[in-house]
């Protein structure tokens, strides 16, 4: 570990689903409707439940002494998220006993990606006061962070007592991007590297959004890898199906930076082979044609039948 970072708590059992949801409005669906972890002070890590939403997102919030900065809004429509995010606010303003008016503590809600299970919920930030909802395409993002060279050019963005670079990560979708917390060396990968299946619209983009966040890894700057999914089991290279709302044995959110640089290796085996691909921590999805669905909706469709004559 590197000197000077703040430690983050990873070890957390999160909310996974629950095991019966045979019937609609099935009284066994037990998981809250989302779950929230302080993985240190000033940084909180958010997961939507599977009884609500199968893809089960996780949002990070990063708080500073001026402004604070919320990676993605979820897969949900609704007030919840907006209610938590305000929530934390307030109490990260009150325990520091703010002298500065903290009715100008700013917030920045910006996207991993502009995919629906990551936007969902902005419609609930509009009206919040101080705030920017960062556009999601990749035009809005350049303007608001200031990447005038887009994707390469880190952007340091200071939150007041904690800077956060961001960088464009394309391959997965356009407008990817990469933030790396200096403070506590955490990297979010958005939906780029997470333990599960990784959809490739664009696998040049990708090899080379992954040898640039593989570069960071390399300079020891990075304490842990996170994404917004966990699709994996605990058994190498065996996903859980497409559409999956009950996941008792999968994998942490967090990879190693070692599991970066395999992914990275990884990839590079396989990019531009349209397919799926399955490594140990990682599901290679390329392009979008039946290559990838038939199988994944053939997985799923198993699981649904096995599911019903349980
Ligand atoms: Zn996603």
């Amino acid at each position: 570990m590197a000197a000077g970072w703040i430690p983050l708590d990873t070890d957390v059992t999160w909310i996974h689903g629950s095991a019966s949801r045979r019937r609609r409005n099935d009284p066994h669906r037990s998981d809250p409707p989302q779950q929230v972890h302080h993985l240190a002070p000033g940084t909180v890590l958010i997961r939507q439940s599977k009884d609500v939403t199968y893809e089960a997102p996780f949002i990070l919030l990063l708080l500073g002494e001026r402004r604070s900065l919320l990676v993605d809004t979820g897969a949900v429509e609704g007030s919840l998220l907006r209610e938590t995010v305000d929530r934390l606010i307030a109490q990260w303003l009150a325990d520091r006993a703010q002298s500065h008016d903290s009715g100008h503590h700013e917030l920045v809600v910006a996207h991993s990606h502009a995919h629906g299970d990551h936007v969902a919920g902005d419609a609930a930030f509009a009206d919040r006061p101080h705030t920017t909802v960062v556009g999601p395409e990749v035009a809005d993002v350049q303007a608001y962070f200031g990447i005038d060279d887009w994707p390469r050019q880190v952007v340091p963005v200071d939150l007041g007592g904690r800077v956060v670079d961001v960088f464009g990560i394309p391959g997965h979708e356009a407008a990817s991007i990469a933030l790396h917390d200096r403070s506590t060396g955490l990297l979010h990968t958005g939906d780029t590297v997470y333990p599960g299946r990784i959809y490739v619209g664009d696998s040049g983009a990708l090899l080379d959004s992954l040898d640039r966040l593989a570069a960071l890894v390399e300079t020891g700057a990075v304490s842990h890898v996170l994404g917004c999914h966990v699709e994996m089991t605990n058994r190498p290279g065996r996903d859980y199906a497409l559409g999956a709302r009950f996941q008792p044995d999968e994998p942490s959110p967090f990879m190693t930076p070692q599991q970066l640089l395999q992914a990275r290796d990884d990839f590079r085996t396989v990019a531009g082979r349209p397919g799926i691909h399955r490594f140990d921590d990682i599901v290679f999805c390329v392009g979008e044609g039946p290559r990838v669905t038939v199988p994944l909706y053939a997985q799923a469709l198993v699981e649904r039948l096995r599911h019903l004559v349980r």
